[in-house]
């Protein structure tokens, strides 16, 4: 049978050499992390975006998805604490593209790297014989001793997000099954979760900064598989408080007119693009003051690191397995 995309990372990862005295970190982070020297660490990680699969042209408006293509990619960088600094771009595109596409496309693009003060500074550009094709490398830096990984959860830690769960989800749904409904403002929150995520970079930058964080990593599967992966990685379990998930008045809303269920959104909806962090049990309001004062944002407490493998989702006297629940190329 063939295998889903765990295992063919798995897979993958169990053939790849390791032992490179300059490799701190190789597959299973969201970013490999190579020793530079001068107490600092060069990260790199490598996204791709398919049309059909990550986005529809449809609804997909060129500009949001060159600012995505960057800012998924931009993500991984802050998952680990990081500052981006340089960008790869190939580009598959199909022999009849539109040219006013490719500007639009370049200006988002363009637009979310510097944002963030980072420059392309190379690429591929390729035909495809089907749809377009984006895949993006970004580089960073940072000091070697604030890296954050996700293979140094301990239990007893607490289980932080860095915002409501399941708006992309909530977003992309709208789009698929009420395309009328999408116009309207109200929803503008939920379609840009979708169409135009924000990287938590800065967040990143003052959550390393912090000392406090144990693990970290960011949130492009949904909940349930992201943690199961942070737990994999740091040899322990987790334990999800089913009340205590940041959903929003919008998603419940958008949930209750497609008739689906929000909360499955939060914890199996892929690309929130929000941070996923473990703390010391003692360090949590430390943690969300520092949060609070430096940037105005709230972190929200979820569920905790645990022995038992797993992660389990809590609700009153419920205890239901909820591992991997999220997106898999090749299972859904
Ligand atoms: P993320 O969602 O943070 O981008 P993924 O779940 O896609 O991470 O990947 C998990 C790990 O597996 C990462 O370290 C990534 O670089 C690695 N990886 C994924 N696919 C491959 C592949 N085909 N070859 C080598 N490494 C891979
Ligand atoms: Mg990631």
């Amino acid at each position: 049978m063939a295998l889903s995309e765990k295992e063919i990372i798995a897979m993958v990862r169990s053939r790849s050499a390791a032992g490179d005295t300059d490799l701190l970190r190789g597959i299973g982070d969201d970013c490999a992390v190579i020793h530079r020297g001068g107490g600092l660490v060069e990260l790199i990680t490598t996204d791709a975006l398919i049309e059909g699969v990550h986005f529809d042209p449809a609804w997909h408006p060129p500009r949001q998805l060159g600012r995505k293509a960057a800012a998924v990619n931009l993500s991984d960088i802050a998952a680990m604490g990081g500052r981006p600094r340089y960008a790869f771009l190939s580009l598959g595109l199909p022999g009849d593209y539109r040219p006013e596409w490719l500007e639009e496309f370049m200006a988002g693009f363009l637009g979310m790297l510097a944002r963030f003060d980072t420059i392309l500074i190379g690429g591929d550009t390729v035909r495809s014989p089907g749809g377009t094709m984006v895949s993006v490398t970004v580089l960073g830096e940072m000091a070697e001793g604030q890296v954050l990984l996700r293979s140094t959860g301990r239990v007893g830690d607490r289980v932080l997000v860095s915002g409501p769960l399941g708006e992309a989800a909530a977003g992309l749904e709208m789009y698929r099954q009420a395309p009328h409904s999408a116009k309207e403002c109200r929803w503008a929150r939920l379609l840009s979760a979708h169409l135009d995520p924000q990287p938590e970079v800065a967040l990143g930058l003052v959550l390393a900064g912090s000392g406090l964080v144990t693990a970290m990593m960011d949130l492009s599967d949904g909940l349930a598989t992201d943690l199961a992966n942070l737990c994999r990685e740091s040899g322990v379990g987790a334990e999800v408080d089913g009340q205590s998930l940041p959903v929003s008045p919008e998603t419940r809303q958008v949930a209750e007119l497609l008739h689906a269920d929000g909360r499955a959104w939060a914890l199996g909806g892929g690309e929130d693009y929000r941070l996923l962090l473990t703390v010391g049990a003692d360090q949590v309001e430390a943690l969300q003051s520092l949060v609070r004062r430096e940037l105005g944002r709230e972190l929200h407490p979820v569920g905790r690191l645990v022995a038992e493998p797993g992660v389990r989702l809590l609700d009153g006297d419920s205890r239901r397995e909820i591992s991997d629940l999220g997106y898999d190329h090749f299972r859904d």
